[in-house]
């Protein structure tokens, strides 16, 4: 069985990272060691061990998603609420200028009223006149109170078709603003529900997270934490997709490729380190392990 060692040392520029390369190292040539006389024993021992990495990694990943999902909650329940506090203030300012369009009608009909009692006065002051000059008074006092009421009356009829328009609008958008309260109400209880959901979906994989964990050999488990932790996106142990690491995307060689698909050595990648695996169906594999050795 040829083992092929990737040349990790030429790229890698992270030095947290050469205790764990040097423990996959160790892990290559112990493997490759007993390898020559018990290959049979590699392939049953170093499978397991990948497929229990394999699971921890999706399980991982999973965990990092649905934390990520519980700790952005109250942001996501902010961003809600100010959507529908937005609703609420839309409706509230409508109803504000109908409130004001009113309040505005009814100071001009209050002054209306006060004028039409002026003019009445100049109305008998002309008939009392007793002489031309108060005559004259009394004329221009009432050619000045009618056109003030004129003036009045026009506002009026100006704040009325104002009026029509805003009640319209409140009538159009009356569904909404009755239904408001509700769809609130609603949309946060499904929010909470979702959220309870992913927090026992969370405990339930964390659970299973140290279940495996324990299972795995503890030097491997130490190198798949290191690797983890020094990754921003968690990942230890990724998948080949279309011939390339997905993690850093550097394609892999086709002998390498047949390698990491073998699964009865650890291969990792030659550009990020990370420990490789093909997800593939189990006959297809059985059959091209069996040609490819
Ligand atoms: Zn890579």
């Amino acid at each position: 069985m040829r083992m092929i060692l990737p040349s990790i040392f030429g790229f890698s520029r992270n030095f947290e990272a050469y205790p764990a390369i040097r423990f996959v190292l160790r892990l290559f040539r112990i493997k490759l060691n007993i390898g020559s006389f018990f290959s049979q024993e590699i392939f049953n021992t170093v499978r397991p061990e990948l497929e229990k990495l394999i699971d921890l990694q999706k399980t991982d990943t999973n965990i990092r998603r649905l934390k990520n999902s519980v700790d952005t909650a109250e942001q996501r329940r902010a961003e809600i609420e100010q959507e529908f506090e937005q609703h609420a203030f839309s409706i509230r300012e409508i109803q504000n200028r109908r409130d004001t369009l009113t309040a505005e009608r009814g100071e001009l009909e209050q002054s209306v009223s006060e004028y039409k009692t002026y003019l009445e006065r100049a109305d008998r002051n002309l008939k009392h006149s007793q002489n031309q000059k108060e005559y004259e008074t009394a004329m221009r006092e009432i050619d000045s109170f009618q056109r003030q009421i004129a003036t009045f009356e026009n506002q009026i009829v100006e704040k009325m078709t104002a009026s029509e328009a805003v009640e319209k609008e409140l009538t159009d958008r009356a569904e909404e603003i009755d239904s408001l309260d509700a769809k609130r109400e609603e949309t946060f209880a499904s929010f909470d529900a979702e959220l309870k959901t992913i927090k026992k979906e969370l405990n339930a994989e964390t659970a299973k997270r140290g279940k495996v964990f324990e299972t795995l050999p503890a030097q491997l488990a130490s190198v798949y934490n290191r690797m983890a932790q020094r990754s921003r996106d968690g990942i230890a142990v990724a998948e080949v997709i279309n011939g390339s690491c997905s993690a850093c995307y550097m394609a892999l060689r086709p002998q390498m490729q047949v390698q990491v698909k073998r699964m009865d050595s650890i291969v990792t990648c030659e550009s990020c380190t990370r420990i490789l695996y093909i997800n593939q169906p189990e006959p297809e594999q059985k059959t091209e392990a069996t040609s490819a050795s």
